[in-house]
């Protein structure tokens, strides 16, 4: 099965370089977040020209619930570039980057990144999982409940409640350029996936198990 570049990659090696990423630029923040009573989404902003890595950083509701993951990673990324203007420096074009999200990410976050300039983003948990395998169902009621938007006919939990193709970016699952990889890089990514997806499983219960004694309104 072939699919159009990402950027000028193929599929399965952007696949891999973001799951690579997740696992060695997001994952510490994150356990470290997670046992302050933080949630487990993170984020990060890597070049398209060779997918190296611009910024990483995670959630950090514990100082104010606006912190999620990409909030953290574009106020991250905005401090750099405002360091490399007042040095003289020219700022990175956020369209000459990859923004990746652990997860599927929020209105919020859908909103932070498009006002911030970026043309596109990738992540690796939908929300259906978020909801099902994170026990965190806010991301599909707010989209529900606040913008009223609601899945066609037939589709999946957590499908149809925004345009992943606009004017302003598109966006695409990992799951979705592993589908795009030739088969025989499929299984090897499948493994890599299921790893480090794996890794968030202990993630999340210390976050059940601590969350009632944090102040973060929607937990
Ligand atoms: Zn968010």
């Amino acid at each position: 099965m072939s699919c159009p570049l990402h950027h000028g990659h193929p599929p399965s090696h952007l696949a891999s370089t973001l799951l690579t990423t997740i696992t060695s630029s997001i994952l510490p923040l994150t356990a470290h977040n997670v046992s302050l009573g933080c949630k487990v989404f993170g984020a990060a902003i890597l070049s398209k020209s060779d997918l190296s890595l611009i910024t990483a950083s995670t959630n950090d509701e514990i100082t104010t619930p606006l912190y999620h993951g990409e909030i953290s990673t574009l106020l991250s990324f905005h401090t750099l570039n405002n360091a490399r203007a007042a040095r003289g420096e020219e700022r990175i074009d956020p369209k000459s980057c990859v923004f990746l999200s652990t997860h599927e990410p929020c209105s919020l976050c859908l909103s932070a990144i498009t006002w911030s300039g970026f043309d596109n983003f990738y992540y690796l948990f939908t929300y259906k999982d978020t909801m099902e395998e994170f026990a965190i169902p806010h991301d599909i009621n707010i989209l529900r409940q606040v913008f009223e938007t609601n899945p066609q006919e037939g589709q999946e939990l957590g499908e149809g409640l925004y345009n992943k193709s606009n004017a302003y970016w598109k966006c695409y699952s990992i799951q979705d350029l592993i589908d795009h990889s030739p088969d025989i890089e499929q299984n090897q990514l499948v493994e890599q996936q299921r790893e480090v997806k794996q890794s968030y499983r202990g993630l999340s219960d210390t976050y059940q198990s601590t969350k009632t004694e944090t102040s973060i309104p929607l937990a």
